[in-house]
């Protein structure tokens, strides 16, 4: 059967047999023989639609993290946003990213050079637009920290170092499977792509610590201290979410199945979604140094909350702050 390729010939670093005793065998040999433009999709619903319009809406639906991938040519570093990433295989460690082929970041990636992930912190959305070419001029320096001589965005939540193995045509992307030569994870919440806009988790979001001071001081006026043993359960999973808890002093680490989730510290609450709803902890919260914490059960916040009207408009306030897109 005739070749048919779309988005013209693939470049020519694809294809290199690889080296270093790391063979993988199986698919990526070989161009799919009946490549189907974009505008012959079948696309569901209203008549009349675009379809590669449509086609990108529906892979939108696909919620992602948000990754910056690096990469350095001698001295400059080079970064690019990028949420098509996705883990391969744990023996070997192998991972694979998709980049346009219009993009900078293509130009620079070939068999044997060493790629960087950082997956993005919520808090890391501004560092995501520029990495995507969506704000004007920068301002601030990004800081790097370098691993395998690899740049890696700092105070991300994860960090892989990837060498190139092997690149596959993708159309008008790459894909570039790359063998891990490092990872690492930290805690916190991360940044979320899905439908075209950044999202966040909701899991952590504060809810008393963002109510004016006022109303914070008459919920928490009729505390009691608790005194916690490094390594001790403060609250395990499943519990009842019957107790809102402040740290006063020491720290407290969050962990799911034994994985560290974040750690709280002095002035910092704990269990404040479960104290409103009532629902069952979602994960285990242990005392990471002697802790000191201040508990309120959830009757005394109800109590608090229904004596003072404002505190509940206050609430009503944060929890419609947290759902905006801001
Ligand atoms: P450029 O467009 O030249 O650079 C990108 C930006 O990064 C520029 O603003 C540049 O100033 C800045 N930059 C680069 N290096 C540094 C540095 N060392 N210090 C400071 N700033 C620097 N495209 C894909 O191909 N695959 C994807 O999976 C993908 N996912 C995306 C996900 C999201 C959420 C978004 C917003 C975009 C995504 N894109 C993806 C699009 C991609 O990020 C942009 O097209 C990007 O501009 C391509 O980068 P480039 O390599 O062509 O370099």
């Amino acid at each position: 059967m005739a070749e048919r390729r779309i988005a013209g010939a693939p470049p020519l670093e694809f294809d290199l047999p690889v080296h270093g005793g790391f063979a993988p065998m199986g698919i990526g040999e070989t161009f799919p023989d009946e490549a189907l433009d974009a505008d012959e999709l079948e696309i569901a619903g209203e008549p009349g639609q675009d379809p590669a319009a449509a086609f990108r809406r529906t892979l939108g639906m696909f919620a992602t993290g948000v990754t910056v991938i690096t990469t350095q040519d001698s001295e400059q570093v080079h970064g690019m946003t990028a949420n098509a990433f996705m883990s391969v295989s744990l023996r070997p460690p192998l991972v694979v990213i998709s980049v346009d082929r219009r993009a900078k970041m293509h130009a620079l990636l070939n068999e044997g050079r060493r790629y960087g992930i950082s997956v993005l912190a919520d808090e890391q959305r501004t560092l995501s637009d520029r990495f995507a070419g969506r704000t004007g001029e920068a301002t601030e320096e990004v800081e790097f920290d370098v691993v395998h001589e690899t740049p890696l965005v700092r105070g991300a939540l994860a960090h892989l170092v990837a060498r190139v193995v092997r690149s596959n045509w993708g159309g008008d992307h790459s894909l570039f499977v790359g063998q891990v030569e490092y990872a690492r994870y930290g805690e916190g919440q991360p940044l979320l792509f899905h439908g075209g806009r950044y999202e966040h988790l909701l899991e952590r979001a504060p809810v008393f610590s963002s109510l004016p001071p006022e109303i914070l001081a008459a919920i928490t006026a009729e505390g009691v201290e608790r005194i916690f043993e490094p390594g001790e359960f403060v609250v395990r999973e499943g519990d009842p979410g019957d107790e809102l808890f402040v740290i006063v002093e020491g720290d407290a680490r969050v962990e799911r199945k034994g994985s560290p989730l974040a750690t709280f510290g002095p002035g910092e609450f704990f269990g404040e979604i479960a104290v409103i709803d009532g629902r069952p902890r979602s994960a285990d919260v242990v005392a990471a140094s002697p802790l000191r914490a201040l508990v309120i059960s959830r009757e005394l916040v109800r109590d608090t909350v229904e004596r003072e009207p404002r505190a509940a408009w206050a609430m009503l306030e944060v929890l419609a702050g947290r759902l905006r897109d801001d």
